[in-house]
């Protein structure tokens, strides 16, 4: 894919990228080799109130940023800022709690002391998506860098601007030369990065295919990789629920980012005592969402990142209704320029189908009637994917049935899945490795260094 800026709501190209070559990579590897001597030693006190002046950027720069977000991949001016937010939080979260997470652990043994000290491994290789193209990005560079490592961004070819820009936000805030540097290269270009002796380890957030990808060359480096893939999440709805607020929080879980979150609910299996109630609602919420340019202030579904996603969206949802799935709303694309996608919903989705086995990447949402708790949970675990997972019930006993059962890295109850940086976030199955926020998340690259005393 071109590295290039293309704007989604008219498809018009704005800017096109020259790719670094391997001798501006190796320059930037360099660098960042050369950071990391330094900025390990950097008392953890001034990484963290670097990280704070990271978060006063973007405070600063927030509107600049949220609307070069919009203009690159579509998702609406309200949420971009939400989300320059959300990534000053993360800042400030790990500027002030870092030195917690990473404190030496005294272990008793049978040295005379032992204890164990969490030390930064290096230059370490981001892969991110375009969907959340700060929020990704923040959640791993804030962590690792306060940790002591240093950071290289290889952003999604059609955010381009973005990545620079987050390199600018880093740059703004004093970080030193080299701690946080932008590769601006295609997907073809990370396997040989990985396999430089300098990189240290590598995370990526993407698709299955590019997971896969990235962890084989990884093993065969033997270096460390967390990966957080895609989800098809599961949103359940049972007889003691608030229907209302429940259709009402379902439409926000589908519709959010224009529907290309890896954690918006994809699957609404719901009880058939409350199917009708919840449908009827359910539908008009979606087809009632306000379709137009994510400029402006009143749209809640602006266009798909690109027209390949919009393409893959319709060819899983005429699959689907080919295989004999109801058509309830939707089903094509709208009629205006740009990548936009019409709000979809689909019931009685047969068994095989995309719609029940893949992720629906856009703003098509799945229909299951279910007559009871283990069929709901039997239909919900029943894909390959184990992101996150949303319960409507009063029940408590049903509460635990889906805390214990639901194979998923989260599950949250009367309300819609959110990451939050002070809740470790990840996926089991084909979801991912590994573990994002909070201090797990901080602590997935380090070397757990063991020290013990005779
Ligand atoms: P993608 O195609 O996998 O792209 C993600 C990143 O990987 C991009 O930087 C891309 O670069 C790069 N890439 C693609 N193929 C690669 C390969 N073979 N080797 C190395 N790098 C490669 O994913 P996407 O379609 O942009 O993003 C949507 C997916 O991400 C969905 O599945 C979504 O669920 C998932 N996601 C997961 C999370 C989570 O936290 N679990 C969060 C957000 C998104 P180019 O752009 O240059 O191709």
């Amino acid at each position: 894919m071109a590295i290039a800026t293309i704007n989604p709501t008219t498809g018009e190209t704005l800017r096109t990228f020259e790719a670094h070559t391997d001798r501006e990579v190796d320059d930037r590897l360099a660098a960042a080799s050369r950071a990391f001597r330094d900025w390990r030693l950097t008392p953890l006190a001034e990484r963290a109130s670097m990280l704070s002046r990271v978060a006063d950027v973007l405070d600063r720069d927030a509107e600049d940023l949220a609307r070069l977000a919009t203009l690159e991949m579509g998702k609406t001016l309200a949420s971009s800022r939400a989300e320059v937010e959300k990534c000053a939080f993360v800042c400030r979260h790990y500027a002030q709690e870092a030195e917690r997470y990473l404190a030496d652990e005294t272990i008793a043994s049978n040295a005379s002391r032992s204890w164990v000290s969490y030390q930064p491994l290096g230059p370490v290789l981001a892969v991110m998506p375009w969907n959340f193209p700060y929020w990704q990005v923040f959640r791993f560079a804030a962590p690792a860098t306060a940790a002591g490592n240093v950071g290289l961004l290889k952003h999604a070819s059609n955010v381009p601007q973005v990545a620079l820009a987050i390199e600018d936000v880093f740059r703004a805030a004093g970080y030193p030369d080299g701690v946080f540097q932008t590769l601006l290269v295609g997907g073809g270009a990370v396997e040989r990065i990985i396999r430089d002796p300098r990189v240290a380890a590598v995370t990526l957030t993407g698709s299955e295919p590019a997971g896969q990808s990235v962890a084989r060359t990884a093993g065969e480096e033997i270096k460390h990789v967390v990966l957080e893939l895609g989800g098809s999440d599961p949103f359940l709805v049972m007889p003691s629920a608030d229907i209302d607020r429940a259709a009402e929080v379902a439409v926000a879980a589908r519709m959010i980012n224009n529907g290309q979150s890896c954690i918006a609910a994809k699957r609404f299996i719901v009880h058939a005592d409350v199917y009708d109630a919840f449908t009827e609602r359910f539908v008009a919420g979606m087809t009632g969402s306000a379709m137009g340019d994510p400029m402006d202030e009143g749209t809640a579904l602006g266009p798909l990142a690109t027209e390949a996603i919009r393409g893959e969206l319709a060819a899983q949802v005429d699959a689907t209704v080919r295989d004999g799935a109801k058509l309830l709303a939707g089903g094509k694309a709208a009629s205006r320029d740009g990548w936009f996608y019409e709000p979809t919903v689909l019931a009685d989705i047969p068994e095989g189908s995309p719609g029940r086995q893949e992720e629906l990447f856009g703003p098509a949402a799945m229909l299951f009637k279910v007559g009871s708790i283990d069929e709901a949970i039997a239909v919900a675990n029943e894909t390959r994917f184990g992101l996150g997972s949303a319960a409507f019930t009063n029940d408590e006993a049903e509460v635990a049935r889906f805390g214990r059962d639901l194979e998923a890295g989260c599950v949250f109850v009367n309300t819609m899945v959110a990451s939050d940086p002070r809740l470790p976030f990840g996926g089991v199955k084909r979801s991912g490795v590994g573990r994002e926020l909070a201090g797990h998340g901080i602590r997935e690259f380090v070397n757990v260094k063991t020290i013990a005393i005779a």
